[in-house]
């Protein structure tokens, strides 16, 4: 007996190794995406939060930083 896992490389779908592992790579692959573009929504939220709650920081390197990637993390978004 043995507990290996085996994971598909393209979607990351994991079985028992061993055990029939068929699986729809598309399935698995959408199912990530939405939540990863759930995900990226939450953070986008949250840094326009913080941004706007920390006004006072807008002249720092650490507010440029995060506008900056606010703003990629949107350009993303708005890719897909
Ligand atoms: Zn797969």
């Amino acid at each position: 007996m043995t507990d290996k896992i085996s994971k598909c490389c393209t979607c990351g779908y994991e079985w028992q190794t061993g055990q029939h592992g068929g699986h729809s790579c598309a399935d698995k692959l959408s199912t990530r995406i939405s939540a990863l573009e759930s995900n990226f929504s939450q953070i986008t939220e949250n840094m326009a939060h913080i941004l706007l709650n920390n006004i006072s920081l807008k002249d720092t390197d650490l507010f440029k930083e995060m506008l900056k990637l606010k703003n990629s993390i949107y350009e993303y978004n708005t890719k897909l």
